[in-house]
């Protein structure tokens, strides 16, 4: 009586039933890190994808977990894939019934006392399988400078998803871009605050302009770190933090390029770099509260003993602009 669902669920115990993904117009598809605490969603171009990545290891982007490559669908193609599936499954079994019953019908004799059919209530119809669809475009693409796969991120990435490799101009440029778009957004932040409570808005974006600095010069100094690194004629142990110090990082530099900071910036420019990288000195270590030595090493006459300093966008601005210069003469001279 149920021949024809029977043959169907024999046959669908064998089937694999595949589900393509479909890539954005850019030829990139969606991949999301399967670790639970991080999640993050990137792209990657379905060429290199088959081309050069591994089975056997993707990383992540952000957190650079490494794991299998098939660990790496994401949350909405797994769900589109299961609720793909288990509709194409259902729709061959109500048709299989659906046959059983019309061949059990046309079996029966006409006229009798007794007539029996058989109905298959519902409408599942037949699904067709359909390309799961990607997100739209990232604008943020990258190519590994090591392996020079394709891969798409929003906001930040710190590791190439083929190779796991962890670029320092990328890692560089991102903190950057952070501190750029934070200082940017603080107008908006301060005005938005400020309907809640003035005070907290003042608060917070000074503690937001005061980070900027703070983050601009640990940026630097790990970007100065690795680069110095690079250089065959690099010093095997330089001192700790040696590139948060103007006078000993500069002095490194000098040694290798026969030039420094000084070369690289007017005499106006670099007084006003030392000034911030100092004071970026006293937030670390004061609280923002002038010292001695602030006073010695800066030649900053703006302040006495006591006093805390002020930091304005403004001046976060002026410190990334003079990070930037120095690492293209770096970045150009270890080229
Ligand atoms: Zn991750
Ligand atoms: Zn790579």
């Amino acid at each position: 009586m149920f021949e024809k669902l029977l043959k169907e669920l024999k046959q669908l115990d064998n089937t694999k039933i595949s589900i393509p993904i479909d890539t954005d117009e850019n030829g990139f598809f969606d991949r999301e890190c399967p670790d639970e605490e991080c999640m993050f969603v990137f792209k990657v171009h379905e060429e290199d994808w088959e081309k050069n990545f591994k089975d056997e290891s993707v990383f992540c982007p952000m957190c650079g977990n490494e794991s299998t490559s098939d660990t790496f669908c994401t949350t909405e193609q797994v769900d589109n894939a299961h609720k793909q599936a288990t509709e194409f499954i259902e729709g061959k079994i109500h048709k299989a019934m659906k046959d059983d019953a019309k061949s059990f019908n046309s079996r029966q004799p006409k006229g009798g006392f007794i007539s029996m059919s058989m109905s298959v209530k519902g409408h599942t119809p037949q699904k067709l399988i359909i390309p799961i669809p990607s997100q739209e475009i990232f604008e943020q693409k990258i190519k590994c400078e090591k392996c020079e796969s394709r891969y798409s991120v929003i906001g930040s990435a710190f590791f190439c998803p083929c190779c796991g490799h962890n670029s320092v101009e990328q890692t560089f440029n991102n903190t950057i871009n952070k501190i750029e778009s934070s200082i940017n957004n603080i107008p908006t932040i301060k005005k938005t605050l400020n309907e809640l409570s003035k005070d907290q808005a003042e608060n917070t974006c000074q503690t937001l302009i005061e980070k900027c600095l703070l983050d601009s010069v640990v940026a630097f100094q790990r970007y100065c770190d690795i680069m110095y690194s690079k250089h065959k004629n690099a010093k095997l142990k330089v001192p700790f933090n040696a590139f948060q110090k103007l006078d000993i990082g500069g002095e490194l530099w000098q040694e290798l390029f026969n030039e420094s900071y000084q070369n690289w910036l007017s005499d106006t420019e670099y007084k006003r770099l030392n000034i911030l990288f100092q004071r970026r000195h006293l937030l670390q270590h004061t609280e923002g509260i002038v010292d001695e030595k602030y006073i010695a090493k800066s030649s900053d006459n703006k302040y006495k003993l006591g006093q805390r300093i002020v930091v304005k966008e403004k001046d976060a601005i002026e410190l990334v602009n003079y990070i930037k210069t120095l690492t293209t003469q770096i970045r150009n001279k270890i080229e």
